[in-house]
């Protein structure tokens, strides 16, 4: 690998970068984007070495699409158009199955493999990049055998270089699954912190009065409506379905609540406290 072009430099794409600067430093990282002053930053703070337009495509070993999933659905044909019959392009988007369906008759699919690599924070932009991101993280891969197996060895190579687990879904399944662990997570984070802020007007009483338990709930509420709104958007029916499952969740523990059921509330938790165990095997 000598030149990898990143569309997108922001949190995925620019920590992706520095993880695969920092494992090979004779690579020369490029970087495109829609704003100049987005590349820009991206250079000053080290993340790439040149600043590209999408016409330079031809010339990468590797391209990787870190960009919202609605753009990426758009662009990604006419940049499989362009790379050259040795390149590689990969894309981390959060949702799977209508970017694999776009390039599903491309005539250079087997250039592209689709990933999501589990690890983000609720930041964004390129001052949002941090290294180490995606060491002992998973790494979901779709379709992998539609993709070029001397290009699969390469992506894994890079995969593994920076500490990722690998797994292997089709895309359908991807954002099935996803859609109750990481999905749901971000609208849940978003309407308690709506009903927090709707309720207390005063600001600086939350201000005074929240924990850390509050603080870490909302984490996720502080992330970019650029970039969910189309996740939520490509995936409307598996969130639909999780959203139902846990509305009527929320309307049971409100009915114990009205009953004074709280051996039965006492028990919902007890049997929720299982959470631990599970993150505690993935971890
Ligand atoms: P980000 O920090 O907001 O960076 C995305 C970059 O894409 C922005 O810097 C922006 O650059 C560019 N962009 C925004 N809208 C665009 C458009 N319409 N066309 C072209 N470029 C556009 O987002 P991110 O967290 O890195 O997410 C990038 C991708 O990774 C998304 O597909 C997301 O689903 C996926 N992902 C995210 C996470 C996470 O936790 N954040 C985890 C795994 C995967 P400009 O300023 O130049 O517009």
């Amino acid at each position: 690998m000598k030149n990898i072009y990143f569309i997108g430099v922001g949190l995925i794409g620019g920590s992706l970068a520095k993880d695969i600067k920092k494992h090979d430093p004779n690579v020369v990282l490029h970087g495109i984007s829609r704003k100049e002053a987005t590349l820009e930053q991206a250079l000053s703070l080290g993340l790439i070495d040149k600043k590209a337009t999408l016409d330079d495509i031809e010339h990468a070993d590797m391209v990787i699409v870190s960009i919202p999933v609605d753009a990426t659905v758009k662009l990604l044909p006419s940049i499989l158009d362009k790379v050259s019959d040795n390149g590689l392009v990969i894309d981390a988007g959060s949702t799977k199955e209508a970017i694999c369906k776009v390039v599903e008759n491309h005539p250079k699919r087997r250039n592209f493999l689709a990933a999501h690599p589990i690890a983000g924070t609720e930041h964004s932009g390129p001052s949002a990049a941090i290294s180490g991101l995606f060491e002992g993280k998973t790494n979901i891969i779709c379709e992998v055998e539609k993709t070029a197996f001397k290009l699969q060895e390469k992506a894994l190579d890079i995969f593994k270089a920076i500490g990722m687990r690998i797994r292997y879904m089709n895309p359908e399944a991807h954002d099935k699954h996803i859609a109750y662990v990481s999905h749901l997570s971000h609208i849940s984070s978003f309407m308690l912190g709506k009903t927090v802020i709707e309720k207390e007007k005063n600001e600086r009483d939350i201000f005074d009065m929240a924990g850390s338990g509050f603080a870490s709930t909302v984490r996720l509420a502080k992330s970019s409506p650029e970039m969910w709104t189309p996740i939520f958007k490509q995936n409307k029916d598996n969130v639909i379905e999780t959203l139902e499952e846990y509305i009527n969740n929320l309307s049971h523990f409100k009915e114990l609540m009205k009953q004074n059921d709280f051996e039965a509330i006492f028990d919902e938790m007890k049997n929720t406290n299982h959470i631990k165990d599970i993150l505690n095997g993935i971890s």
